[in-house]
C-alpha cells in the first residue's frame, strides 16, 4: 500500500452507533476504528431537532452524546436530517457544538430511500424533487458534508446513470461550490461515482470519506472513495476533513 493510499484509508468521517441506529456503542465503535488504524475518525449519528424521527436522536439526547464524544479523541459529527421539502432538521445553535455536519436525505414522496419496495412512476420528477430538496439544505449553510448524494430508492437504484442526468449533477455541484458543501463519497452505498469526482475537482469542491458504518465490521470501509480518489489522483487540499485540516 503507498503512503498516501494508506493515508486516505486513515479517514471515516461517518459512522453510526447505538445513539442512532448503529449496532454498537461509541466506545466500541472509537476502539474499533483505531485498531484498523484509522487517524480521523467522526461518529455522526443521526439527528432530527424539529421533526421527531424513528432512531433519531432528539435534542434531549444531545447532553448525553456529547459527554459520551467528550471521552474519546474523535471528531464530534452528527447526520442531521434533511426533510423533503430541503429544510435542515437542525439549528445553526445545535450545529455550533459540533465539529462536522453531515447532511443526510433519506426520504422524499413519503418513499423511504432504505427498503421501500413503492413503484415509482415518475423516475425523473422524483428524482428532481431530491435534487431541489439537496440544494435547499445546502443553501442553509448548516452543512459541511451532503452525505449519500446519488443515493435513491432500491427500484431506481440500477436507472441511476439515467435518471439523473449531467444537469442534475451541474446542479447540485454548483450549489456545493457556492456554499463551501464537501461532496461525500460513501462506503455503504458506494456513491457517487467516478464522473461526480472529475467534475468536484474542477470546480474546486471537496470529497469526503465516510463508511456510513453501522456495525463495527463497517468501519473504515471506504474503499470506494479511496479507489476513486487514487484512481483519478485528487489533490490533498480537495479531501474534506473538518476545521480545514489536511491530510
Ligand atoms: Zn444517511
Ligand atoms: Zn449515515
Amino acid at each position: 500500500m503507498t503512503s498516501e493510499v494508506q493515508s486516505l484509508r486513515s479517514v471515516d468521517l461517518h459512522i453510526h452507533t447505538q445513539f442512532s441506529d448503529g449496532k454498537h456503542s461509541l466506545e466500541e465503535a472509537y476502539r474499533a476504528a483505531q485498531i484498523k488504524g484509522l487517524k480521523y475518525v467522526a461518529v455522526t449519528d443521526h439527528y432530527s431537532e424539529f421533526a421527531s424521527l424513528p432512531k433519531r436522536m432528539s435534542k434531549s439526547d444531545l447532553g448525553g452524546y456529547l459527554e459520551s464524544l467528550g471521552r474519546v479523541p474523535a471528531f464530534k459529527g452528527l447526520e442531521v436530517e434533511i426533510m423533503e421539502d430541503g429544510s435542515v432538521s437542525m439549528s445553526t445553535k445545535t450545529g455550533n457544538d459540533f465539529d462536522v455536519i453531515v447532511g443526510g436525505l433519506h426520504a422524499v414522496h413519503g418513499i423511504r430511500f432504505s427498503r421501500d419496495l413503492t413503484p415509482i412512476l415518475d423516475a425523473k420528477g422524483f428524482v428532481d424533487d431530491v435534487r431541489v430538496a439537496l440544494i435547499k439544505a445546502m443553501e442553509s449553510r448548516c452543512l459541511d458534508v451532503l452525505a449519500h448524494v446519488t443515493w435513491l430508492p432500491p427500484s431506481l437504484r440500477s436507472r441511476v446513470r439515467d435518471v439523473v442526468d449531467a444537469e442534475w449533477i451541474a446542479s447540485v455541484i454548483e450549489a456545493a461550490s457556492d456554499f463551501g458543501v464537501a461532496i461525500e463519497l460513501n462506503g455503504r452505498w458506494r456513491v457517487p461515482n467516478d464522473d461526480w469526482v472529475k467534475r468536484c475537482v474542477h470546480h474546486g469542491v471537496q470529497l469526503s470519506l465516510g463508511s456510513d458504518a453501522h456495525t463495527l465490521q463497517e468501519i473504515g470501509n471506504t474503499g470506494h472513495g479511496v479507489r476513486l480518489l487514487t484512481d483519478l489522483q485528487v489533490p490533498k487540499d480537495l479531501i474534506y476533513l473538518p476545521h480545514n485540516m489536511t491530510l
